[in-house]
């Protein structure tokens, strides 16, 4: 694996892979590496000839007085998973490498997408996101891009964002990897002492209710979050932000679970802002409720 920090030598060897008839699979992160993004890493060395880990703690999409200067890093501990997980290409580039104009006069923005769920909380965030990943989609090129379902809204713009602009890149997602204990993994998990990290459960528990009560038949949108929003009340650490019902691919709200919803949620532990969610597919009688994945395996 080479690490690279140069945004000509990340262009010029995906060029050249691509001229040697190679396929090309990207996963862009902000690094701190856990199952998750190793999911990510193995689903691109399956399916492409080079695979390329961006690492880079993207300023612009966090509001002043978020977490950005107290992020977790461990470029050691990343290089070595990236390693293991067969990766051929982690690009570390500093912030002036990435932005050395200063910030961005263009901004990519995805209207109606990033306006609800998180962008409520976190209006900046999405245009953050989509500006920093369009700009990795061009110095990529033509790629396979994979990204988690644990942040959903996030693909569903990012894939928007793709078609809009004809990128040439193929989005994918993958299935969001929990704790064994069912705690969405995030490297945000990081900032929880024992103490909150236990009281975080309960998101998932909830979670786990709707899919069992979609199961036996309920599909009003709004009993469904009163019952998470009952649920994350009886545990004072955990503040909710949001919990609502949309549309799996438009992200539009709605009143009954019907073919392809996601129920998400944002919540506070202590300072630490954690997401999740369950996507569930309807047909008739019949439910698949997509909570994810727990990885048994040991993975260093
Ligand atoms: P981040 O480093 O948090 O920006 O995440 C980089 C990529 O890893 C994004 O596509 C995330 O959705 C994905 N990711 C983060 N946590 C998880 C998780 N628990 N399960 C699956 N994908 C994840």
């Amino acid at each position: 694996m080479i690490v690279i920090e140069r945004v000509s030598e990340l262009r010029e060897h995906c060029d050249r892979a691509r001229a040697q008839g190679r396929s090309v699979g990207l996963v862009p992160t902000m690094g701190f590496f856990h199952a998750g993004h190793r999911s990510l890493m193995r689903a691109a060395r399956a399916e492409n000839d080079l695979v390329v880990v961006t690492l880079f703690v993207n300023p612009t999409q966090f509001a002043p007085g978020e977490d950005l200067s107290r992020y977790p890093r461990d470029l050691e501990g990343d290089r070595s998973a990236a390693e293991i997980e067969g990766v051929d290409m982690l690009f570390v580039p500093p912030v002036e490498e990435v932005y050395p104009d200063g910030p961005p006069r263009t901004t990519v923005h995805v209207a109606g997408l990033t306006e609800g769920m998180c962008g409520v909380g976190r209006p900046t965030h999405f245009d953050g996101v989509t500006t920093v990943v369009a700009k990795l989609f061009s110095i990529v090129g033509p790629c396979t891009a994979y990204f988690g379902r644990k942040d959903y809204q996030q693909v569903a713009v990012i894939t928007r964002m793709t078609r809009d602009l004809e990128l040439p890149v193929k989005v994918v997602s993958r299935p969001l990897v929990r704790e064994p204990d069912g705690l969405a993994m995030s490297s945000r998990n990081a900032y929880l002492d024992a103490e909150q990290r236990s009281a975080a459960l309960v998101l998932h528990q909830a979670l786990t209710a709707v899919a069992d009560a979609v199961r036996d038949g309920e599909r009003d949108a709004s009993r469904l979050c009163d019952a998470v929003r009952a649920a994350v009340a009886e545990v004072p650490q955990v503040r909710l932000e949001y919990v609502e019902a949309r549309d799996a691919r438009t992200l539009e709200l709605v009143e009954r679970i019907t073919d392809d919803t996601v129920l998400a949620l944002a919540a506070q532990v202590g300072r630490t802002r954690l997401i999740d969610n369950v996507v569930l597919h309807t047909a008739g009688s019949a439910v698949e409720a997509d909570l994810g994945m727990v990885i048994h395996e040991e993975l260093s």
